[in-house]
C-alpha cells in the first residue's frame, strides 16, 4: 500500500467473500487497527463515562468536535495545555470533526456563504465565522491526529440542485482546507458528498480524491435516507475511494450498520448511539437490542448479556437495571453505556479477527440476524435460558 508520510497505512488482510478489509494506521499517538469504531467525545469527554473506561476497553481513537471546542473552552485553553491529549488525559489518537455536521444540524441559526459559516456562540452570543481555514487552524490547535475538512452537508433527501450545490462548495472548501494544513504533521481527510444520487457521488469522489488527502470520508449519510439507500450508497461510494487509504463512514451507526458497512469496504466509524441509547435504557446484546424500560424485565435475574465481560454484566440483573431506569437514577446511564461500549469494541474486534482469518462470511451470516433483532420481537429471556428452565 502507498505510504503517506502523515498516516502510514498497511493492508493486513482483504476478505475474499466481501469487500471487507483490515488495515493498520500509524498515527502520531499510536497504531490504529481497522475496522474501528471511535467513541464520540464531542466536548472532550465521553457521555456518562470516565475516559478510563475507553482506556480499559482498548479503544484506539476518540472523536472530538471542532465546532463545540471552538466555542468552549476556546483555542487559548488548548494552547495553554499544549493539546487535547494533555488537556483531557488521553494519550491515544484523536480525530476531530471539522464542524461541518453542526453547520447542517444547526442550519437555522447559521448563515452560510462562500467564505464560511457565521453563527452566534451559545455561551456568550459573540459572532463566530467558521471558515475552512479557521476550522483547520482550530484543529491544529486542538492537536488531533486526524483532522477533517470543513464540508457542507445537506439532508440526504434534498433535491438534486441543492445536493449538487453542497458538493461543489465542499470541493472548493476541501482545496482551501488542504492548503491551510500546510506542513503540519496532522493527517487530513477529505469528505465526499452527493446524497443518494449516484452520479453526484461519482462527481464528488472524483473531485475530492484528486486531492492528496490521507484518508476519505463518506459524509451526508444517516441524515434522512432509508437503511437500504444508505447501504446501496455506501457500497457504491466506497468503491470510488482509493483502495490504499482508510475509508470513514461518518456518524454511523447501529451494530448492524457497522457490520453491513464493513462488508462494503468501510474501515472507520463514529456514532453517539452506544452512550445516547445507554442513557435511555437501551442495550445492545449478543441476543439483539433490548429496551430496559419495558415491564418484562421487572423480575429478570439474568444480566444484560451473559457472554459479556463488562462490569455491569458481572454484577447486575436486568431487574435491577430496569428498576434504576424507571427510578431515573443517573448511574444507570453509566452502567448501560459501559456495557454498550464493551459490546461495540467486541464486535469490531470479532470483525477484524474474522477478516484476518478468512471467516468474515461465517461471522456475517451468524451475527447479522441477531444484530437486526430486538426484544420487541424476541422473548425477554434468551433461548439458552429457556431450555435450561424446562
Ligand atoms: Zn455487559
Amino acid at each position: 500500500m502507498a505510504i503517506s508520510s502523515r498516516l502510514p497505512c498497511s493492508l493486513d488482510a482483504r476478505d475474499e467473500w466481501s469487500r471487507a478489509r483490515a488495515l493498520t494506521l500509524k498515527t502520531l499517538h499510536g497504531s490504529v487497527e481497522t475496522p474501528i469504531f471511535m467513541p464520540v467525545a464531542t466536548q472532550a469527554a465521553l457521555r456518562f463515562l470516565d475516559l478510563e473506561c475507553a482506556h480499559q476497553l482498548d479503544y484506539q481513537v476518540l472523536l472530538a468536535n471542532t465546532y463545540h471546542l471552538l466555542i468552549r473552552p476556546g483555542p487559548e485553553i488548548f494552547q495553554r495545555y499544549g493539546d487535547i491529549h494533555r488537556f483531557m488525559k488521553w494519550d491515544h489518537a484523536v480525530l476531530t470533526d471539522s464542524g461541518g455536521f453542526q453547520l447542517f444540524s444547526l442550519s437555522k441559526q447559521i448563515s452560510l456563504s462562500e467564505d464560511g459559516a457565521s453563527f452566534r456562540s451559545y455561551t456568550d452570543g459573540r459572532r463566530i465565522l467558521l471558515t475552512p481555514e479557521r476550522s483547520i487552524e482550530m484543529q491544529k490547535t486542538i492537536g488531533s491526529d486526524i483532522m477533517m475538512v470543513l464540508d457542507h452537508c445537506v439532508s440526504s433527501t434534498s433535491d438534486e440542485a441543492t445536493t449538487r450545490a453542497a458538493l461543489e462548495l465542499t470541493t472548493r472548501w476541501a482545496h482551501r482546507s488542504y492548503t491551510a494544513r500546510g506542513d503540519s504533521q496532522q493527517a487530513l481527510f477529505g469528505i465526499v458528498q452527493g446524497g443518494c444520487f449516484t452520479h453526484l457521488r461519482r462527481e464528488s469522489a472524483a473531485q475530492i480524491t484528486s486531492i492528496d488527502f490521507d484518508g476519505f470520508a463518506l459524509g451526508g449519510l444517516a441524515v434522512g435516507e432509508s437503511k437500504a439507500e444508505r447501504e446501496d450508497t455506501t457500497e457504491f461510494a466506497a468503491e470510488l475511494l482509493p483502495a490504499d487509504k482508510p475509508r470513514y463512514l461518518m456518524g454511523v451507526g447501529t451494530p448492524i450498520d457497522l457490520l453491513e458497512a464493513v462488508r462494503r469496504g468501510v474501515d472507520m466509524f463514529d456514532c453517539i448511539l452506544p452512550t445516547a441509547l445507554g442513557g435511555q435504557g437501551v442495550a445492545f446484546t449478543s441476543h439483539g437490542k433490548i429496551d430496559l424500560r419495558r415491564g418484562v424485565y421487572r423480575i429478570i435475574d439474568d444480566p444484560l448479556d451473559r457472554s459479556c465481560p463488562c462490569s455491569t454484566c458481572a454484577r447486575f440483573s436486568r431487574a435491577y437495571l430496569h428498576h434504576l431506569v424507571k427510578a431515573q437514577e443517573p448511574i444507570v446511564s453509566q452502567l448501560i453505556s459501559t456495557h454498550n461500549l464493551t459490546f461495540y469494541r467486541s464486535l469490531m474486534r470479532r470483525m477484524r479477527v474474522a477478516i484476518l482469518s478468512g471467516t468474515f462470511r461465517e461471522l456475517y451470516e451468524r451475527e447479522a440476524p441477531i444484530l437486526l433483532s430486538s426484544d420487541t420481537e424476541n422473548p425477554p429471556v434468551p433461548p439458552a435460558r429457556r431450555r435450561a428452565l424446562r
